[in-house]
């Protein structure tokens, strides 16, 4: 697989060097250079979930990794269910979020984190990264126990949820989670800093494996195909994604250019609604981001879109074929409150997919809209909004009991940089 970077096309690298590198120069995207068609979907479509993304993978890497090397990956990071579920005679979800961090970048993590142990030869990396809840947890349970991998996730302290900490900061071994008296901007604003030192690069190999790397891109186009597979609809469906940086509505597009059968999609967001408006208008301009009950989604200028408008340009379509809707929050709680009238208790992120799902079906059409967190997650605004209150499912409730091993740092870079040479490097 040849990729090159969005920003400079004449910058081309192997899908191991675009895994290690992660982003290309001046913070360029890697967009392969060449999406595979594959020639027996209905076929793929058959095959159980674990399978069938084997051949799905293979058709991107198999000729640069080689085929056992790429079932291996597959068959460690797939290793937890998904399901498509009925909502009512039109609308499904596809539950995303049965994996070790309840929520769907356990899919792409994993898959990261097999990739960069594999294509690290021996050398050990660290992975740096600032978190404001969800992306560390998948990122360190992801990593967690590989060989030749350290984690250092860095958080605010008391501003990410007493469950999603537990969540993360319990795990020890490999994976060193440091609370910093701060915000999440000041996080990100010391692994950047960290990321341009000299002595720390040389002593650490440092790597972001943030959520613009290609593998976890790759990763999510293998459950579009579970998600047309498990549908019992004739016809393609219509697919609804709940969206912050786009990457998973990326890798949606990514299935479609494949073969895979898809009427269209719609980008459904919450109120930072960037591409809603960019797609009605024309006008790109990011507001500033406001915090809503769907935080994940909570993003005004997408990392991602660069590959979407690509993806579209690659295939000739025209960019109006993707609609783009935004929901309120009074419509994330109707629409929460909707779903659980139809006995399906859900989550903010869905539920704000599912309206736009409901709003943008015309008839004759099914849909499917993507779960990407357990309810439990959002616990507070699901038991708020609905009346009524959630059990732990056992993941959460096996961590909630034990005991917080971060390190609690001023936020200083100096002092930052002496806890990773002095604890951290060999
Ligand atoms: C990250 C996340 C999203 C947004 O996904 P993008 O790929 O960034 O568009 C949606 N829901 C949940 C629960 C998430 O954690």
């Amino acid at each position: 697989m040849k990729l090159f970077n969005l920003q400079h096309p004449e910058e081309q690298v192997s899908f191991a060097e675009a895994v290690k590198l992660g982003m290309g120069r001046d913070r360029g995207l890697f967009f392969p250079t060449d999406i595979p068609r594959l020639s027996d979907v209905a076929g793929l479509l058959r095959l159980p979930f674990v399978e069938r993304s084997c051949h799905i993978i293979d058709a991107w890497i198999g000729s640069e990794i080689g085929h056992a090397a790429v079932r291996q990956l597959i068959e460690k990071a797939f290793n937890f269910p998904l399901a498509l579920v009925k909502v009512d005679s039109r609308r499904s979800i596809l539950e995303l979020f049965h994996g070790p961090t309840l929520a769907f970048k356990d899919f792409g993590a994993r898959f990261m984190a097999q990739c960069l142990s594999e294509f690290a030869a021996g050398q050990t990396i660290t992975i740096l990264t600032a978190t404001s809840g969800d992306t560390g947890a998948a990122v360190a349970h992801a990593f967690y126990g590989l060989p030749g991998i350290k984690v250092v996730v860095l958080y605010p302290d008391g501003k990410i949820s007493p469950l999603q900490e537990k969540l993360f900061c319990t795990l020890g071994g490999n994976i060193h989670t440091v609370a910093v008296n701060s915000d999440f901007d000041a996080c990100q604003e010391l692994v950047k800093k960290a990321f341009v030192d000299a002595e720390l690069q040389r002593e650490l190999h440092l790597n972001s494996a943030n959520s613009i790397n290609i593998s976890r891109l790759l990763a999510q186009v293998c459950y579009y195909f579970e998600a047309v597979a498990a549908s019992d609809h004739d016809g393609p469906p219509v697919v609804a994604v709940p969206s912050g940086n786009f990457g998973n509505l990326t890798a949606g597009l990514l299935a479609q250019a494949m073969g895979l059968p898809i009427k269209r999609f719609i980008a459904a967001t919450n109120c930072n609604d960037t591409v809603p408006r960019y797609l009605s208008s024309g006008v790109w301009s990011p507001a500033t981001t406001v915090a809503t009950s769907s935080n994940a989604m909570d993003v005004s200028a997408p990392s991602n879109w660069p590959r979407v408008e690509e993806i579209f340009k690659t295939m000739g379509r025209p960019l109006s074929e993707l609609s783009g809707v935004a929901v309120s929050e009074e419509q994330t709680r109707e629409s929460l409150r909707e779903l659980y009238k139809q006995d399906y208790l859900s989550e903010p992120h869905a539920a704000v997919a599912a309206y736009a799902l409901q709003k943008s079906l015309q008839p004759g059409e099914h849909g499917i809209f993507l779960g990407t967190a357990h309810p439990a997650k959002f616990k507070e605004s699901v038991e708020q909004t609905l009346s009524l209150s959630i059990d732990l499912p056992a993941p959460l409730q096996a961590v909630a009991a034990r005991s917080i091993l971060s390190k609690r740092l001023a936020c200083d870079f100096n002092r930052f940089k002496d806890y990773l040479l002095e604890d951290i490097a060999d």
